[in-house]
């Protein structure tokens, strides 16, 4: 059968920010992109994003990308690679002033600067005071950005496949990315889509889990795809909980709640935070926050008749501050609560919100993997940014608005480092029909149902298994049991039976096939997880609570051909500064 295909200069899977900041970049020089989007560009998870973007644009208090490089470090528990990290937080002020002059609609202070919003793990002079560094436009940030970011891309000519589902990569005998193969969802036909470069935006995967803050399409395609092409994913036992989801639902509540002055209680009133991070209370990092809630309900001071969730409190800042700055979380908390944050406490509990491991790349985007020696050896003409990708910038713990900067930064530069590869290979490699097939037999096979359980109860089943096995704090048991039911659900995954055929076929069969992305994850997110004997960051371990900085400074990395484990040094020397050592993390 003779497929249908097209060649651009470079393909780019995704359309959420990563996406089209690196799209932008590509169009703007002239290069031909596509780029494909199994939803409109607009409804990718981006749009979501809520309390800002960090940049030390020093518009409230004091501040220099130096401190933000302290803070991101420290805030990865020290897994991060430094010379990424400097790279982000060096070039943070200037995208931020891009996107304004783009046309993102920032608040604004009085002065008429971007309005900044103090968020977790932000601090000035290394450490020292709460710093003020997040840029928002009230809680729609991310809303605002992608807007942007998609007209500025419709006004440089970027070719969009909207509604087009990514199935694998092709790759040829030698291991290069020659592009991908797609699915029209709208006529269910198949599509090669050649490329020079590849770059895979795919976003995140927090679909994994039961209750998550993520949109239903954030199933980790771009990672599964990248296994299932040889490639290890790396640091997957790094998942952030966001302390603040609306218990047992999962809508997000910003941390930028708690930047405009928000607090959490327990049962008794108490400001709990106090008792386990002094400091910043109720702005410390992600990860302590979320194991401060899990205590305080495991031990007996949850609120609510079972107790199973704190309150965070917004009712004291006045109606006029949550109109203005958090008017997302007014409308959120009457659509699912049916109350008013500013006059009631609104229910929280920890939930899952961000992968901190991923693709493996440099910080130039280049997809890089293990090779005899060396530790880092590119993958031709393949590129990853965003969630799905792991600098890493992020390390065992993300801090609060470096996720869009990470998008943005990286997104950036991966299209600068695709130009120069642009120059150099002016050529298409040869088509490879075996690396076609190989894409195209996923797909067929979902053209025939099986006859067993639905799409729907499976995926329930792994959402639970991991939300029971791989949550806020782990043990060797737990885990174990873990990984047996994900190997046990994934081989139930063959036989199951397509949603109502006859109406939905083709979105029946993006179902399964997220299904099968997910459950290559989720393996890789239990295995990485069960083995490392350490608690760092968001990888809390209960039969190890201690950080083991002698054995345990090291990036892992799963890999699906081998269903093993291999591990990789920490790049700890930043670009141009001193690096900052290992220390006790507290806030
Ligand atoms: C509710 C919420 C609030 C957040 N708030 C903040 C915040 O305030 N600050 C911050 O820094 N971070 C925040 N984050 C995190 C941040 O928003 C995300 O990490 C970031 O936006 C991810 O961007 P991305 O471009 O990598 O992916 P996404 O925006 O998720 O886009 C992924 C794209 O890939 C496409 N895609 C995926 N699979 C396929 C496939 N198989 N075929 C074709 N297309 C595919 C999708 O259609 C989509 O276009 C928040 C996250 C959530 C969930």
């Amino acid at each position: 059968m003779s497929i249908e295909t097209r060649r651009f200069d470079t393909l780019i899977l995704g359309a959420g920010g990563g996406g089209l900041r690196a799209a932008l970049q590509l169009a703007r020089a002239e290069a031909h992109v596509a780029v494909v989007s199994k939803v409109f560009p607009t409804r990718s998870h981006t749009v979501a994003a809520q309390g800002g973007v960090n940049a030390a644009l020093a518009n409230v208090t004091p501040d220099n990308w130096h401190w933000h490089m302290y803070d991101t470090v420290k805030g990865s528990d020290y897994l991060g690679d430094q010379d990424a990290i400097e790279y982000m937080c060096r070039a943070a002020s200037h995208l931020v002033y891009e996107l304004e002059h783009a046309g993102v609609p920032f608040s604004r202070l009085d002065s008429g600067r971007i309005y900044q919003r103090p968020f977790g793990g932000q601090s000035r002079d290394f450490g020292g005071a709460q710093a003020t560094r997040t840029c928002a436009a009230a809680d729609r940030t991310g809303h605002a950005i992608l807007h942007t970011l998609y007209q500025q891309n419709i006004r440089a000519r970027t070719h969009f496949f909207d509604e087009y589902f990514a199935i694998d990569l092709i790759r040829d005998g030698e291991g290069a990315i020659l592009g991908a193969l797609t699915l029209d969802i709208a006529t269910g036909e198949p599509l090669v889509i050649e490329a020079k470069t590849t770059l895979i935006a795919t976003g995140g995967c927090g679909q994994l889990y039961r209750t998550t803050t993520n949109a239903h399409i954030n199933t980790g395609d771009g990672m599964a795809m990248a296994l299932r092409a040889g490639i290890p994913l790396q640091d997957m036992e790094f998942f952030q909980f966001h302390p603040t989801g609306i218990a047992g639902k999962g809508m997000l509540i910003t941390e930028g709640a708690r930047g405009e002055g928000g607090y959490l209680v327990n049962k008794d009133g108490e400001r709990f935070m106090e008792r386990y991070a002094p400091n910043a209370k109720d702005l410390a990092s992600r990860d302590v926050v979320s194991r401060a809630i899990a205590i305080e309900v495991r031990e007996g001071r949850g609120c609510g008749p079972r107790g199973d969730h704190v309150l965070l409190k917004l009712d004291h800042l006045g109606s006029d501050i949550v109109a203005k700055r958090l008017p997302g979380i007014r409308e959120t908390c009457r659509t699912f609560l049916h109350i008013d944050p500013a006059d009631t406490p609104i229910p929280v509990f920890p939930t899952a919100h961000y992968v901190m491991g991923g693709i493996p790349t440099d910080r130039f985007g280049r997809v890089v993997v293990p090779h005899g020696e060396s530790p880092e050896e590119e993958v031709p003409g393949l590129y990853a940014a965003g969630e799905c990708a792991c600098v890493s910038v992020h390390g065992a713990n993300r801090l609060g608005g470096n996720s869009l900067l990470d998008i943005l930064v990286f997104g950036r530069a991966a299209a600068n480092h695709i130009l120069g590869f642009l120059k150099k290979n002016r050529y298409h490699r040869p088509p490879n029909q075996e690396g076609i097939d190989r894409a195209m037999a996923r797909l067929t096979r979902w053209e025939k149902t099986g006859d067993g359980e639905t799409v729907e109860a499976v995926r329930a089943d792994l959402k639970q298994a991991m939300e029971d096995h791989c949550g806020v704090f782990r043990t060797e048991e737990i885990m174990r049991e873990g990984v047996e039911q994900i190997r046990a659900i994934r081989a139930r995954i063959p036989d199951v039976r397509l949603r109502d055929q006859s109406k939905v076929f083709n979105t029946a069969r993006v179902e399964a096939l997220e299904l099968e992305n997910l459950a290559d994850i989720a393996i890789a997110t239990m295995h990485s997880a069960e083995a490392r004997k350490e608690s760092r960051g968001a990888h809390s371990r209960v039969d190890y609570p201690e950080r083991d900085d002698a054995h345990w400074m090291k990036h892992s990395l799963y890999s699906l051909e081998t269903d093993s484990l291999d591990y990789k040094p920490v790049r700890t020397k930043p670009m141009s500064v001193e690096s900052f050592p290992p220390k006790e993390r507290v806030y």
